[in-house]
């Protein structure tokens, strides 16, 4: 038996982006998009086919496009200005809940001067870029617990997580910085959707003999939710394909469970699926 874990697959941030993008390729047969739509390689190459360019900074200044899409991650107001003074048409798909994230950590730096504004995320990550930019780029990001120990800092602190941050993790932050000074104010912005998936993929582990993570080496919501499956069910595996698959993990296996990242394509989980019962089904043949 083979089951897909429900609850896996793209998000409606990652879903909307792409249909999004899916709409400019029908509409103009070919589409731009600032950074990686999604990160997930399989998915990128499928677009790629169709029309999609992926353009950096330096390439949007040196080459305009006409038109360009913002990735869910969203980008700093910096982006946006330039974009207009390129006389670039900018299709934001900026994610509602990093949206949302942006806008109450640029209401903080702006009505708090006294107030320095802590980021807990992954240093150089574009939706961590975006966030750090609502402050003029006076945040301060933080990565682990033992970054949180060496940071001293007198005033008052305001502390936000990116929304794929891990969010125990970012709990041990907090207690960290509020250890140190009095005056943190906590604001743990962890996307629920990444957030209510881990006692779902904890369950979904629970259930099933063997699991295999279908993800992104470069998703670090890949990386942290296969690391919920290995510490809940030791006979877990991660895959970027179907080809990484191997047989010797499925001897005397009759029960695989599917699971992926936020950013794992359906079609992907299904190409794993159907690989998986071919193997469970030759071994009890060979049995
Ligand atoms: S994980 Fe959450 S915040 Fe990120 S794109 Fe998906 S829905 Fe939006």
């Amino acid at each position: 038996m083979v089951n897909i874990d429900k609850y896996a697959g793209f998000c409606f941030g990652v879903t909307k982006a792409i249909t999004s993008a899916e709409n400019e390729l029908s509409k103009f047969g070919s589409a731009c998009c600032l950074g990686k739509i999604v990160h997930n390689q399989k998915e990128e190459s499928r677009l790629e086919k169709q029309g999609l360019r992926t353009i950096d900074k330096d390439e949007m200044f040196a080459n305009p496009p006409s038109r360009m899409l913002v990735r869910a991650h969203g980008e700093p107001p910096s982006t946006y200005a330039d974009a207009k003074r390129l006389g670039i048409t900018v299709v934001d798909e900026t994610c509602p809940v990093v949206l949302k994230l942006q806008e109450l950590i640029a209401q903080k730096y702006n009505n708090e001067n006294d107030c320095q504004i802590v980021i807990f995320g992954k240093k150089g990550h574009a939706e961590v870029n975006g966030l750090v930019g609502q402050t003029d780029g006076k945040a301060i990001v933080i990565s682990s617990v033992e970054e949180a120990e060496s940071l001293n800092i007198d005033g008052k602190i305001a502390l936000f997580s990116q929304t794929t941050a891990d969010y125990l993790l970012f709990s041990k932050v907090a207690d960290v910085l509020k250890s140190k000074n009095a005056r943190v104010e906590v604001h743990e912005t962890v996307c629920g959707s990444v957030k209510n998936r881990i006692p779902r993929l904890q369950e979904f582990c629970r259930m099933h003999e063997s699991i295999v993570f279908v993800t992104d080496e470069a998703s670090s919501n890949g990386r942290m939710l296969y690391e919920v499956c290995r510490s809940t069910n030791p006979k877990s595996y991660f895959v970027t394909d179907v080809a990484d698959l191997q047989e010797e993990w499925f001897v005397g296996c009759n029960d695989v469970g599917i699971s992926g990242a936020n950013s794992t394509p359906s079609w992907l989980l299904e190409d794993v699926r159907n690989r998986c019962s071919e193997i469970l089904k030759s071994d009890n043949n060979e049995d």
